[in-house]
């Protein structure tokens, strides 16, 4: 696998899916899904310095592969008791989706002197299953975080259902795409829509995603 050819791959597409959408590559971040992968394939891409973050689902992992001169942010479901080992080692965490979790992440961000950034996570699909805040309540739950003053929150970030076509998912996508205009209207602070894995990420550009998330199309399959 040759990391440096698929991102110049993802940024070609990037590019393609910007024009289609109207929007600017500048404008696109790409977080890189370094779940699985090894410290040494973070600092490939850290060398070839066009991926600026990192994103971890498991708190041990970014442990492991922590240094300070990375930037991380915590993409994967987050358990409350973990919140502290991480705090202040992440730029965002992407996956807020109940009280629980941003009570204690404002506990420990006020400790920490911090404001921490969030984002609301959004299941998109509402999947019984899934983590996630449910579409319709995602206002509320956002206006709910107010009373912490330890937290921002800086966006949405929504995981797409498996087994879905595009049309569909297209629709998922520019729901929660509508959810973060309102939002974004109400709130200057708000300014990520973070949307689109390896196989949806063009399609998540033109709902209107400004992050994106791809992991196996960097990095090849997961084994
Ligand atoms: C694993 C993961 C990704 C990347 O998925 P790929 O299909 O490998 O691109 C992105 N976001 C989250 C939350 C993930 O867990």
């Amino acid at each position: 696998m040759d990391i440096i050819a698929n991102l110049d791959q993802i940024e070609a597409n990037v590019i393609r899916a910007c024009k289609e959408a109207g929007c600017r590559f500048e404008d696109i971040e790409i977080v890189a899904a370094t779940k699985c992968q090894t410290s040494e394939t973070l600092a490939e891409l850290a060398k070839d310095g066009r991926i600026k973050i990192f994103g971890e689902n498991r708190v041990q992992e970014l442990l492991e592969k922590y240094r300070e001169e990375y930037t991380f942010d915590i993409i994967g479901q987050l358990q409350t008791n973990k919140v502290k080992y991480i705090i202040d080692k992440v730029r965002l965490i992407q996956s807020v989706d109940r009280d629980s979790l941003a009570k204690e992440i404002n506990r420990l961000a006020e400790k920490h002197g911090k404001i921490q950034k969030i984002l609301v996570e959004v299941n998109s699909g509402n999947e019984v299953q899934k983590g996630g805040v449910s579409p319709d309540s995602v206002e509320e739950f956002v206006d709910s975080l107010k009373i912490y003053p330890n937290i921002a929150v800086v966006g949405l970030m929504a995981v797409a259902p498996l087994g879905i076509d595009e049309r569909e998912l297209g629709k998922l996508f520019t729901n929660v795409y509508r959810t973060y205009e309102k939002l974004k209207r109400e709130n200057s602070e708000i300014r990520y829509l973070s949307m689109g894995m390896s196989h949806d990420y063009e399609l998540a550009i033109r709902c209107g995603a400004n992050l994106i998330r791809p992991g196996r199309a960097l990095f090849g399959e997961r084994y």
